[in-house]
């Protein structure tokens, strides 16, 4: 089977209220794959942390009230989480832009979501409140690659019979994992 049809059979799974994918993916696990693949395959793999701790100390985790008067918060199919604006477009905040790539992989898997499995076009901003600082991210054909790359690589990683090989990784220090990892 190619790699492109991993992604159609995995939007096929999420449409079909009769089946569903063996790897649920949520906007959690495409962060956590653009962070560190090993942190995915143990979270994915039923080695649990308390991430709310973790992303604190990422930057990652907002306060609940920024911009909590202009937008509102939609849970699809129980397990994606997002706000969306006054102007339809869906916001993603973030307290640092330190992790920009994870973030707005984050938020084109939600875009990309919306259009795949419900047929709901948005555009997406990107928001760091404390940088006063904002980031239009849209489904373009190189995000939506982007996209279906970063979702075969996930259902790769979780797939692995083990972890993936130890690297350094930047995000190390303010990892819970690192006392798996490192000692
Ligand atoms: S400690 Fe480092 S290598 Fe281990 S899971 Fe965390 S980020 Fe990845």
């Amino acid at each position: 089977m190619s790699s492109t049809d991993v992604v159609e059979e995995y939007v096929q799974d999420e449409r079909d209220p009769s089946r569903s994918p063996n790897v649920p993916i949520t906007g959690l696990m495409v962060q956590y794959y653009h962070v560190c693949k090993r942190e995915l395959w143990f979270m994915a793999n039923g080695i649990d942390i308390d991430r709310e701790t973790t992303n604190i100390q990422r930057g990652t985790h907002v306060d609940e009230t920024s911009y909590g008067t202009s937008r509102r918060s939609f849970m699809i199919d129980n397990r994606i989480q997002l706000d969306i604006l006054d102007s339809g477009d869906v916001m993603e905040v973030k307290v640092s832009s330190a992790l920009e790539k994870p973030a707005r992989m984050q938020l084109l898997f939600y875009l990309w979501y919306l259009r795949e499995i419900h047929d709901i076009d948005k555009d997406g901003v990107l928001a760091y409140p404390t940088e006063r600082k904002r980031e239009s991210v849209v489904l373009d054909e190189t995000t939506t690659a982007e996209v279906e790359s970063t979702v075969r690589g996930v259902l790769d990683v979780v797939g692995r019979d083990s972890p993936p090989q130890l690297e350094k990784k930047p995000y190390c220090g303010t990892c819970l994992y690192q006392d798996l990892c490192w000692m």
